[in-house]
């Protein structure tokens, strides 16, 4: 998963600023047994949609049917089966089989010799109760006859020791509506969907969106590539941001090399209003699927904006074709959807594949070297909000409780940075050679999808296949406590802390983290946003420091008071989602007079501290930071 929110994360924090003040079980059912399943998109009552579970002859007397806790990619406890009400089971002469609820996310089904079918209705996710818990990206959402999300683990069950049994699930749908999935179809029509599925996994690795048709479909030697998109608003086409993704994948591909065998690849955008993300907390992301990936963003985003965006998120979701998906452990390759364990190797999963979608970029030339600096102090910083002495593998392997899980976010910024660090100790010790990828890839022909690792024996195998130094720094830095200095690291390469003209996030930021303005508190008059900082764009538009706030592009600020802080917020998130090109104005108060000034975006820039090159770096240095950033 990847999930998004950093921009949208500060916007949180302008009001909070304005207050200021399992066991593995094993399943050796090798029944033959049929699960068919249907899903009502027709008529969708009370926002709720009808599904209908009926597997073939079944000899056990009773049965317990699961919805899934928790699923891969998320690390957090979902607890699905709180979606599905009223609950019932029927013979096949239509009467009734006593269910009773062992908890929100399974039921015993009694004389389930007899059963026929069981039917339920779910609730989306999106707006539903307690939904707002749920990553979109692996969330659901009914909307009549203009899009549905499914997102199958919030909606499909299994039954007791009958995972492994294949599934056929049949959707009836507005006939305005197509289908988007890599999920195999048996027939495909207007009103009526027929898709197949081997396992229950498979059905769950499989989101499906339906929408009016917005897509493409190309080919990148060999590899089928699918994009759908959903746009409330209908200006966000598919046929737009191909060039991008094909530019974007054909890097990847050749950065991976011959390690990469994904046949097919499908990316469902799914695009939210700015309003309905807010019940998400402007959580936006992706969650990685084998085949696909579902990815949400906000509708209003410019194109430039949200072309950035889908590179960053929609190439960690690729990424993750390495890892787990190829190179994963037991706890992974037999999830149990209720009773999970968790790996120790978040490090990887998450660390590996979001330091990837960061040094492919510098790599294959799609970003320059300051930007990919700016990236990795980027981590620095972020890092810091998490606790630091926090041993990596046993956050990873109690990620879903406290205090872990509080700390997940932290696998994108200190885990991508792990794999910095092994990747800069590797290239050293091996005179340039081999980094991380390397190591990846043995791994990868070594397991693949199908063999999984085990847990406590992955460190081991790394340092054999490597250096004794990478033993040092898992022992120390990974399964240790010990913080890492990151200087250290970025040293051996040449690079240095410094004053460097850096991008800023958005066009009313002063660095990589902090607004333009100051809340400051006048006599009698009440709170108002003061102007302490200035960027290249607002100077040249004539912002002055001092000036009061008032207004961003037309609309004005209300009273600066914590009830009001989504209307705040309201005013100043847009600006998020603008591009270049976008011209605005700024409306301040400056010695009792009105102004309101005009200009570009363009790209906000401003002197700050990162990460620069050290012009006294030596030799080695130099030719280290080489084979790290290009070989
Ligand atoms: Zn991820």
């Amino acid at each position: 998963m990847k999930t998004y929110l950093s921009k949208f994360t500060l916007s949180v924090s302008l009001v909070v600023l304005l207050t200021s003040c399992a066991a593995l079980k094993t399943n050796n059912s090798l029944s033959p047994i049929l699960i068919e399943a249907s899903i009502d998109l027709e008529n969708v009552v009370d926002d709720k949609v009808k599904i209908t579970i009926s597997p073939s002859a079944l000899v056990s007397d009773e049965i317990i049917f699961y919805i899934p806790q928790i699923v891969p990619g998320t690390y957090e406890y979902s607890n699905f089966g709180r979606f599905a009400e009223d609950l019932k089971a029927f013979d096949s002469k239509g009467n009734s089989l006593t269910v009773t609820a062992i908890d929100q996310n399974s039921w015993k089904i009694a004389g389930a010799k007899k059963l026929q079918r069981i039917t339920y209705w779910v609730n989306d996710t999106f707006d539903g109760p307690d939904g707002s818990e749920i990553y979109p990206m692996g969330g659901t959402s009914f909307d009549t006859d203009k899009t549905h999300l499914l997102n199958l683990h919030s909606m499909i069950g299994y039954f007791e020791n009958l995972k492994e049994s294949p599934y056929k699930l049949s959707v009836r749908s507005p006939k305005n509506l197509q289908a988007f999935t890599s999920l195999p179809s048996i027939s495909i029509s207007d009103s009526l969907d027929i898709f197949k599925a081997d396992r229950y996994f498979h059905i769950i690795d499989n989101p499906i969106m339906y929408s009016e048709p917005n897509a493409v479909s190309f080919d990148l030697d060999d590899i089928k590539v699918g994009l759908a998109i959903y746009s409330p608003s209908g200006k966000h086409k598919a046929t737009a941001y191909q060039p991008a993704i094909q530019e974007m994948m054909l890097a990847q591909k050749k950065f991976l090399g011959e390690s990469n065998n994904t046949p097919s690849y499908d990316i469902l955008l799914y695009l939210m209003g700015m309003d309905d993300l807010q019940y998400f907390g402007g959580m936006m992301g992706a969650l990685e699927h084998h085949t696909s990936t579902t990815v949400v963003f906000v509708d209003q985003m410019q194109p430039a904006e949200l072309t950035q965006n889908l590179i960053d998120v929609v190439s960690h979701e690729f990424f993750h074709t390495l890892t787990p998906l190829n190179v994963h452990s037991e706890e992974i390759h037999n999830f149990e959807y209720n009773t999970p364990l968790m790996s120790k190797h978040l490090w990887m999963y998450e660390g590996t594949t979001e330091y990837f979608a960061n040094l492919f970029q510098i790599n294959q030339g799609l970003i320059d070297a300051p930007d990919f600096y700016g990236r990795l102090f980027e981590k620095v910083n972020y890092g810091k909000r998490y606790d630091d002495t926090m041993s990596f593998t046993e956050m990873s392997a109690g990620i879903v409780d406290e205090p872990y899980a509080a700390n997940y976010g932290n696998v994108y910024q200190k885990g991508a940075l792990i794999n910095m660090c092994l990747d800069i100790i590797i290239r050293e010790k091996s005179g340039g050679e081999k980094g991380i990828l390397w190591v990846m890839k043995n791994l990868a022909q070594r397991y693949g999808n199908k063999k999984p690792f085990q847990d406590a024996d992955l460190i081991d195998e790394i340092v054999a296949m490597t250096y004794p130094e990478v033993g040092s720094f898992f022992t120390e830095h990974i399964v240790g406590t010990t913080p890492i200095n990151y200087n250290d690291y970025f040293s051996k390469v040449g690079l240095v802390e410094g004053e460097t003209e850096a991008a800023l996030p958005a066009v009313i930021f002063k660095d990589a983290q902090n607004p333009v303005f100051t809340p400051q508190d006048f006599e009698d008059k009440g709170r108002f946003l003061v102007i302490t900082g200035l960027n290249s764009s607002l100077e040249s538009m004539g912002l002055k420091l001092g000036d009061v706030f008032l207004g961003l592009d037309g609309k004005m600020l209300p009273e600066i008071n914590q009830e009001n802080g989504a209307a705040i917020n309201g005013v100043l998130t847009q600006s998020f989602m603008w591009d270049a090109e976008k011209e605005f104005t700024i409306t301040v108060e400056r010695n009792s007079e009105t102004l309101t000034l005009s200009g570009k975006v363009g790209t906000p820039s401003a002197l700050m501290s990162g990460i620069v090159e050290d012009p006294n770096a030596t030799d080695t240095a130099l030719s280290l930071r080489k084979a790290w950033m290009f070989n």
